[in-house]
């Protein structure tokens, strides 16, 4: 059984990701993770009250390393749109496995990770791609090997798959990324970036989590005039954190995930299993709490 403990975009929250790392800590061997993916955004790039510089984003990157070298595992990631994509000259073991910057897709425990940093252009972030049409063709140069071992790692999530949509309900999501997941047919694509749809989805035969953002006060964002303009931050919104755990293996059953969030109560936790294209809740029920809108 392969566990890969999935965290969405930090945006700085250490603090959020030394919680989740000793709640997981203290969670049983039979879940306890044999990787972690990050989907990015590591900063928030143009704060109001200031602007991030690369010896900041390095020592989010380096803090973000420290904190998870705790569980013991491999750590991969992409960078996101907030990310400056040549971040990872710096001295870090987290292992950027996006594509779009020429690195190889990473083998973890049987399983293949390909990932895909950036988003569409919003206008003005450090990682916009300049096409969707570009993206599609060169994540599609890399063959596709085990369908069922491949895990698609994006910052972006697909278009149209129920983890896009926006606060005007508009779906903002990359055509290059379903066009990507619909051809490659991946186990499993986990993505983030558009914090306010997180959540599961399905894209043909593939499973789709947006993980949103790693804190709960940055998936209140907000937008100001449509899906293309700036986003502005609720800074007052509840702070607590979340987590996925996947649980993956290659004897035909179906994947699991242990979902858990933190409250002013504590943690809350929830199981699902994804079978026969649904993603399904198992139990226990009643003690998950919605994150605020
Ligand atoms: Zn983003
Ligand atoms: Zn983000």
């Amino acid at each position: 059984m392969t566990s890969i403990l999935v965290l969405g975009d930090i945006h700085a929250d250490i603090n959020a990701i030394s919680r989740i790392v000793q709640y997981v800590s203290a969670l049983g061997p039979d879940v306890a993770p044999t990787a972690v993916l990050l989907t990015g955004d590591f900063v928030t790039c143009a704060m109001p009250h200031r602007k991030v510089t690369p010896r900041m984003a390095r020592a989010v990157v380096r803090a973000v390393d420290i904190v998870l070298d705790v569980l013991g595992v491999p750590v991969f990631c992409v960078p996101g749109n907030h990310d400056d994509p040549d971040l990872w000259n710096a001295d870090t073991s987290i292992r950027n496995v996006d594509v779009l910057r020429g690195n190889a897709p990473a083998m973890c425990d049987g399983f293949r990770i390909l990932g895909v940093g950036g988003s569409w252009s919003l206008g003005g972030f450090p990682y916009e791609w300049s096409s969707e049409d570009d993206v599609f063709t060169a994540v599609m140069q890399i063959d596709v090997e085990d369908r069922k071992r491949e895990i698609l790692l994006t910052h972006a999530p697909p278009r149209g798959c129920k983890v896009d949509t926006v606060a005007t309900g508009e779906t903002v999501g990359s055509a290059a990324i379903h066009r990507v997941i619909r051809e490659r047919s991946p186990l499993l694509c986990v993505c983030g970036h558009i914090h306010e749809a997180a959540g599961w989805g399905v894209c043909g035969s593939s499973y789709v989590m947006n993980a949103g953002a790693l804190s709960a006060a940055r998936c209140t964002y907000r937008s100001r005039g449509g899906p293309t303009a700036a986003w502005a931050v609720d800074s007052t919104a509840w702070s607590a954190c979340h987590f996925a755990i996947v649980l993956v293996n290659d004897d035909g059953e179906p994947p699991q995930v242990l979902e858990a969030f933190e409250d002013p109560d504590g943690w809350k936790a929830r199981r699902l299993v994804l079978r026969d294209g649904r993603v399904h809740v198992v139990g226990p029920q009643g003690v998950h709490r919605q994150r605020p809108d």
